[in-house]
């Protein structure tokens, strides 16, 4: 049995290693089109900053792949899928499988503003992107960012870690709307700006251009911000332009169902590229899930993926903020509230069961609480 992987990301590595606890004899190759070993994307952060290595943050060695007898294929960028064939086209030349998981994750989105020609506008998904913002961060002292969620801000803080002026700019008109209350997100605001960070919030990005003086952001209100970088930082698209023609089902993302398959038997997709029930879920925990569950069910076991709880947490230094599961107040939703110091936790509860969290200040209860949200819903009495 021939499997092949598309991707060398979180997804991707967890089913393979999965799928060699179960069946030590198949064949599995992992395709990949960047050429660095299989590293850690939220520590890229880390890596901008200029915190760490990027040895430091690389997960999967040569060795690796060499003891669990995988082939891992760098640089290999697939162009296209027949399925009717079993087959796939690359950079490299066209391979078959007898089984293909689709663990090809997500790019950062181009919102229709942004302007690849210009010089020193980029976006943050791999290491080579931030190898090029490392490069233009050298040379200058301010950056903008667009988009002020949690990657954003934590691009920003990065950058303000390298002596940068930054600012964000969100259009929403407070922080994290989607994963904090409007009372977190002012305490978190505050505490970002008194590590140096600027905040432009109810803004439009509507254009961006250069002159003499460096590159500018042109708002729909008319307001203008110059930096000498620009990063765009406004969401993820799933990687899935290659399956285009293919048969394969895609929505927002590569739609599949509770075993992780897709519409055809033997294609199967995990991570930042699956759509499951309507969710694109976008963060780590999840790919990993997946991808477990996906390398399991292709192994041969009986496994069952019933969705991932929405978890995150930021990652600047001194601040700790965390949002898990469902925060959004509908009329059966009571809330609890408590704030000791500088610390602050918001729990949310929907027919007498946890649903959602947020926790500022002091987030250690950040697993224990995953846990608590994920337990099944208690049965309803007849
Ligand atoms: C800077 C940053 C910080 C983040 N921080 C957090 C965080 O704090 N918490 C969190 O939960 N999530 C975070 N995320 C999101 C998290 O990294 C992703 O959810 C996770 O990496 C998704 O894993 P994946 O395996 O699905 O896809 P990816 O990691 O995107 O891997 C996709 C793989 O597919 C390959 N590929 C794609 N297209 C092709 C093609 N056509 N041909 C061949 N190979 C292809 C790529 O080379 C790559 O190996 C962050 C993301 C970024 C960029």
């Amino acid at each position: 049995m021939k499997i092949v992987i598309i991707g060398n990301g979180i997804a991707a590595t967890s089913a393979a290693t999965k799928i060699r606890e179960f069946d030590a004899s198949c064949e599995i190759t992992m395709l990949s089109d960047e050429n660095t070993p299989f590293y850690s994307r939220p520590r890229l952060l880390d890596y901008l900053a200029g915190k760490v290595s990027f040895e430091q943050i690389t997960i999967k060695s040569e060795q690796w792949y060499n003891k669990l007898n995988i082939e891992l294929v760098s640089g290999a960028k697939v162009f296209s899928i027949t399925p009717q064939e079993n087959k796939i086209i690359t950079s490299k030349g066209d391979i078959s499988y007898d089984a293909l998981l689709v663990a090809s994750g997500a790019s950062a989105a181009t919102p229709p503003f942004f302007r690849p020609d210009l010089k020193n506008v980029f976006r943050l998904r791999t290491k080579e992107d931030a190898d090029r913002i490392i490069a233009a961060a050298q040379h200058v002292r301010t950056a903008a960012i667009i988009g002020g969620g949690l990657l954003g801000i934590e691009t920003g803080f990065a950058l303000t870690s390298r002596g940068l002026t930054t600012t964000v700019i969100e259009i929403a008109d407070r922080l994290l709307p989607k994963q904090l209350d409007a009372e977190s997100s002012l305490l978190l605001k505050a505490s970002l700006e008194e590590k140096g960070l600027r905040f432009l919030t109810g803004k439009q990005a509507a254009a961006l251009d250069a002159d003499r003086e460096g590159l500018c952001i042109t708002c729909t209100d008319a307001t203008v911000l110059r930096a000498d970088i620009i990063v765009v930082s406004a969401g993820i698209r799933p990687n899935v332009g290659f399956l285009e023609g293919s048969g394969v089902n895609v929505g927002r993302g590569i739609i599949v169902d509770e075993k992780l398959r897709t519409n055809i038997g033997n294609i199967y997709a995990a991570g930042d590229c699956a759509e499951f029930r309507s969710t694109l879920y976008g963060i780590w925990p999840a790919a990993k899930e997946q991808g477990e569950i996906a390398g399991a069910i292709i192994a041969g076991q009986d496994a069952v993926y019933n969705g991932s709880i929405m978890s995150a947490k930021l990652k600047v230094v001194g601040i700790e903020v965390a949002s898990i599961g469902d925060i959004a107040v509908g009329l059966g939703t009571r809330t609890e509230s408590q704030r000791e110091g500088s610390s602050f936790r918001k729990l949310f509860y929907e027919n007498g069961r946890l649903k959602g969290a947020i926790l500022i200040g002091d987030t250690s209860d950040y697993f224990k609480l995953q846990k608590e949200i994920a337990l099944p819903a208690p049965r309803q009495s007849a």
